[in-house]
């Protein structure tokens, strides 16, 4: 049979006008910004690749579901949906909603955290870090070395390196290691996955220590997409076995329903065990809401239960990351230095190997960003020196090896056309990259400090 290309496996029935500015206007508003593309009004933004985080275009199953809502206190229709629609899925035994990934986070961590703790994971995620370190532990890094190599082509660069799990439960002691976070399409790495044989000797080894692993299942469907086309024995295997199979190793899960579950708000906690599930549903209620709707509106509840059922589609999920590696092919035929292999939801575009200019206490991947929103109204994000923020115990700057900006297809909304305008922009820049200037702090927030903090150039 002929090759087929994957296209959009929908047509589009509503459009939402895109705003173009002048490049006087754009430099006008990031200098208001700060240098910060969190910071910038939307209506300025032309393609906005800023995040996949809540910004995906819902169905018309979805929109069709939001009209059923029972927006009841307790006992919603529409949660009893989202739970068969997780247990589905996800295969776990208890589901506590929540506003937003993070709010599973703050409930896990307090949960399962005492002070002087340490968690476990394949790299860190901003939020997941920031709720850990609240709870008074330290995070400790077990991801593989290829994860910190924007070339190196292994097919799962998510992977645990197991032996940095035995350093550290030689190091601090199993009783101290909280739990082991493990995380699906690493995105800090540049949303490079974990194999299902990584997640098996990982649960394996930290079983036999007693330490729990919970998944953060935010990309967990993509994550098994990415099983499904590399890994041996799961070419034939549907999404929804695959993420089963991954959540079965794992003692519960942190969701953020923004991002693969095809919502634009939303997210949840699953655990196994009864106490711990009935603890949960203690703290849901002190900080999200009643523990049949942890802050959410019944018809987000409704939209959850379909998007998650539609996420696990082959053809969606196949257009989906078909788009993402699209957009990495134009801008890696540019000759534009990126993390290879493209991820599952963004291209990350190394700032530091197209800045060598500009040093790491300028931070380079912020500087590229607001240049290439500049050059273009696209808008990118920041994810290198800044997003990593300080080391807690002595206050210094950590430099992750890889510095990052990273252009994030939301999923659903913009065509192939799109994809090349942005191409095209992130190529000419890289033209005359040596133009762009670097950046220091004029306002920097102690706690997740890229979304409000603001610079000037040097
Ligand atoms: C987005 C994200 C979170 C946090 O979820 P929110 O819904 O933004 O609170 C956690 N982990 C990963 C991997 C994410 O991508």
């Amino acid at each position: 049979m002929a090759k087929r290309s994957w296209a959009e496996p929908y047509k589009i029935k509503m459009v939402e006008p895109l705003r173009m500015t002048t490049q006087e206007e754009r430099a006008r508003a990031i200098r208001e910004a700060g240098f910060n593309t969190f910071l910038l009004c939307s209506e300025d933004v032309y393609i906005d690749l800023l995040t996949d985080s809540g910004t995906s275009a819902m169905s018309d199953r979805q929109w069709a579901g939001m009209m059923l809502g029972d927006e009841a206190y307790a006992g919603s229709a529409n949660y009893y949906h989202l739970e068969e629609a997780v247990a589905e899925v996800y295969g776990y035994k208890h589901l506590i909603p929540t506003h937003q990934g993070r709010g599973a986070e703050h409930i896990l961590s307090r949960m399962c955290i005492k002070p002087g703790d340490v968690v476990l994971g394949n790299m860190y995620f901003t939020t997941t870090k920031a709720h850990q370190e609240l709870a008074g532990a330290r995070f400790v890094d077990v991801i593989g070395d290829a994860a910190h190599d924007a070339a190196d082509l292994s097919p799962f660069k998510g992977n645990v390196d197991l032996k940095r799990v035995e350093a550290a439960i030689e190091k601090y002691g199993a009783a101290r290691i909280a739990y082991l976070c493990l995380q699906c399409n690493v995105n800090m790495a540049g949303g490079q996955p974990v194999s299902v044989a990584n997640v098996r000797a990982v649960s394996a080894l930290c079983r036999k220590h007693d330490i729990k692993v919970f998944l953060d299942a935010t990309r967990a469907v993509e994550n098994a997409y990415f099983i499904k086309q590399r890994e041996k024995g799961y070419a034939d295997r549907s999404i929804t076995s695959i993420v089963r199979e991954l959540c079965s190793m794992t003692d519960g899960c942190t969701c953020s329903a923004k991002k693969d579950a095809l919502v634009n708000i939303g997210g949840f906690l699953c655990v196994n065990d009864d106490a711990l599930a009935e603890q949960a549903r203690g703290l849901v209620v002190l900080f999200e809401g009643l523990h049949t709707y942890g802050g959410l509106a019944g018809r987000d509840m409704e939209a959850m239960a379909i998007g998650i059922r539609e996420s696990v589609q082959e053809d969606h999920i196949r257009a989906r990351i078909g788009q993402v590696e699209y957009l990495g092919r134009l801008v890696e035929e540019g000759g534009v230095p990126i993390v290879k292999p493209v991820g599952g939801h963004a291209v990350f575009v190394n700032a530091s190997a197209m800045l060598p200019h500009i040093p790491r206490e300028q931070f380079p991947a912020q500087a590229l960003a607001a240049a290439l929103y500049v050059e273009s109204g696209v808008r990118a994000m920041e994810r290198g020196a800044v997003s990593c923020g300080r080391d807690p115990d002595t206050g210094e700057n950590i430099y992750p090896t890889l510095e990052l900006i990273r252009l994030t297809v939301p999923r659903r909304v913009y065509t192939q056309a799109h994809m090349d305008v942005t191409a095209e922009a992130v190529i000419e820049l890289y033209q005359r990259c040596g133009e762009v200037r670097g950046l220091r702090f004029t306002f920097e927030p102690k706690v997740l400090r890229f979304f409000q903090a603001r610079f000037q150039q040097v």
